[in-house]
């Protein structure tokens, strides 16, 4: 999320007539965008900035900038607490930025972190930073208002608006018109995507415009048709699928365009219908598994991936027996594992203790991930012998004579170069794997 929103600030401020440069001694102006979902996201960032200060004795003229959910949280503050810091702007001010530069070269600090209800940067056309020229990702929507009872993403990114389908369309025509291969349309809750045209001009999946009288709702299935639809040589990904909103719409659609990948990222949070309830995902361990049935059912083929939380307020050692357990029944092919930490501002923060201490969050976190890797192996071992088609993306980092891309499942496969070329399918067998990595040889 965050490198897609760099990315429509490097074409705002290119638009505004700056330079995107790739090292610290070339710049005049530092901008570093920021994650506030975890402490120690924020620690890094307050080191790094402290780092940079060296630099700025040697660099007089450079200036530093924060931009993003720790700009959002923590406002002027930040500047007050980081001294060398000259700008902050949060995720809906983006447009201000080259204004608020302008302020800094003029001498003031400069600060903007008014929230919106509808800002998309659906005009926007992002500039590709360090891409790979096959795979871009999509910014569909913004905001989230599930407030989950740990999570502080309603509080820096504002309000759920869903873009303009036929900007994000669009955007993935010209992408694959410039030879990308892969995109991913990336929102909080992709499945809460939702856009009304009420007797208005709108522009067909052919590209043709026409008036429609009465109203068109595009949710996220209509959206996915469209984007699969442009060419089956376009791989479309998507991230991410809250649990409670995962329709078999979606799965119908999916099963229906072999160019949408098959991989879900799933998140579950908790095994506990207990924990499940004090996070306020909306949803129980019946439904999470009836939903992973489904995907199963629709897409035998189809990876599931997830996101944990260990030690979350109240959590017991049942509780964490039952995310062990939900590991054991889904078997997913990777996770996001994570320790609670308390973010100041949450539901949680304000009204449960963060009553498990940080050597037993450690503990069970440390379990999880034991039990993740174990079951990543095995899934890898039943891989051996056989064949995917593979979107290839470059040269592996172990040897300049291998290529590595991935498969449909997103799983990565590690292969000798022979005459593959970066940005083309290849048919690739499996012969051997770790839990990460699977390794192969050209069909
Ligand atoms: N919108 C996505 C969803 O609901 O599944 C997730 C977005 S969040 C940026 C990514 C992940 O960070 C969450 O799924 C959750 O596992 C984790 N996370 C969020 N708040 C957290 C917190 N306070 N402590 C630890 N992990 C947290
Ligand atoms: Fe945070 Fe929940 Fe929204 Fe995901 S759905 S961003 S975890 S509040």
């Amino acid at each position: 999320m965050n490198f897609a929103d760099s990315e429509v600030v490097g074409a705002i401020l290119t638009a505004a007539g700056h330079t995107v440069v790739t090292t610290v001694e070339e710049a005049t102006f530092l901008l570093i965008n920021t994650c506030a979902i975890r402490d120690n996201a924020e620690q890094r960032v307050r080191h790094r900035v402290r780092e940079l200060r060296a630099i700025q004795n040697r660099h007089r003229e450079l200036r530093i900038g924060i931009l993003g959910c720790m700009a959002e949280r923590l406002q002027s503050r930040l500047m007050a607490e980081e001294d060398n810091l000259s700008l902050v702007c949060g995720p809906d001010a983006y447009r201000r930025l080259p204004e608020l530069i302008e302020q800094v070269r003029n001498g003031q600090q400069a600060a903007e972190t008014e929230l919106s209800t509808t800002e998309t940067y659906a005009d926007i056309e992002p500039v590709r930073l360090g891409s790979n020229g096959i795979s871009a990702y999509i910014s569909i929507m913004r905001g989230c208002q599930n407030y989950c009872s740990y999570c502080v993403v309603p509080y820096t990114r504002g309000r759920e608006r869903s873009r303009d389908p036929q900007t994000i369309v669009a955007e993935a025509r010209s992408l694959f018109d410039r030879g990308y291969r892969e995109v991913t349309l990336l929102g909080q809750n992709v499945n809460s995507y939702e856009w009304r045209v009420e007797n208005g001009e709108w522009r067909t999946e052919s590209g043709e415009r026409r008036v429609e009288n009465g109203e068109r709702r595009v949710g996220f299935p209509e959206l996915m048709d469209m984007v699969a639809s442009i060419d089956p040589q376009l791989r479309v990904r998507f991230a991410t699928s809250h649990p409670k909103d995962l329709s078999d719409k979606l799965l119908e659609v999916m099963a229906a365009h072999q160019n949408i990948c098959r991989c879900i990222h799933l998140p579950v949070q908790s095994g506990s219908n207990r924990m499940l309830k004090a996070m306020n995902r909306k949803y129980t361990v019946e439904w999470y598994l009836d939903r992973v049935d489904a995907i199963r059912r629709f897409m035998p083929d189809c990876s599931i991936t997830t996101d944990v939380i260990a030690g979350f307020c109240g959590e017991t050692l049942d509780d964490h027996q039952a995310t062990l357990d939900l590991f054991h029944k889904v078997r997913y092919d990777y996770a996001f594992m994570f320790k609670y930490s308390e973010r100041e501002g949450t539901y949680a923060s304000r009204h449960m203790p963060d009553d498990i201490l940080d050597a037993e969050k450690t503990r069970r976190l440390n379990e999880i991930i034991a039990l993740q890797g174990q079951i990543a192996l095995e899934n890898n071992q039943k891989e051996i012998g056989r064949e995917y088609e593979v979107l290839v993306e470059g040269v592996s980092h172990r040897s300049d004579k291998q290529l590595f891309g991935r498969n449909s499942q997103n799983k990565v496969i590690v292969f000798d170069r022979g005459d593959a070329q970066p940005g083309t399918y290849r048919r690739v067998r499996v012969d051997s794997c770790t839990a990460a990595t699977l390794l192969g040889t050209l069909v």
